[in-house]
């Protein structure tokens, strides 16, 4: 039986030109994936968005190859977001 979990927090995103960034990420949750563990909820734009309050979660990883990763979801106690090989990406990810 699956049983429900709390999504790790997202504690920081230094990602500034993410519409969802307001001094740290206010979407409700974020996707991690593709290349490099790049955020698939960014997106640059002008317009500001999200829930109001810095409390992102990630809500789903594609990452299997990290290992915070048990069946596509994070299991790290919290993640860190920023540039490195791509805009925004998961700083918290650890090759197996
Ligand atoms: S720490 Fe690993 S499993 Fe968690 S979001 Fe980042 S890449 Fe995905």
């Amino acid at each position: 039986m699956t049983q429900m979990m709390a999504m790790p927090r997202v504690q920081t995103c230094t990602v500034s030109t993410c519409g969802y960034n307001n001094d740290g990420c206010t979407a409700f949750a974020i996707t991690i994936g593709g290349v490099n563990a790049a955020c698939d909820t960014y997106v640059e734009t002008a317009d500001k968005g999200g829930m109001g309050e810095v409390a992102a979660q990630v809500g789903a990883c594609k990452r299997s190859d990290c290992v915070h990763n048990t069946e596509l979801e994070c299991h790290a106690p919290s993640i860190m977001v920023g540039a490195a090989q791509d805009r925004a990406d998961c700083l918290t990810f650890e090759a197996r």
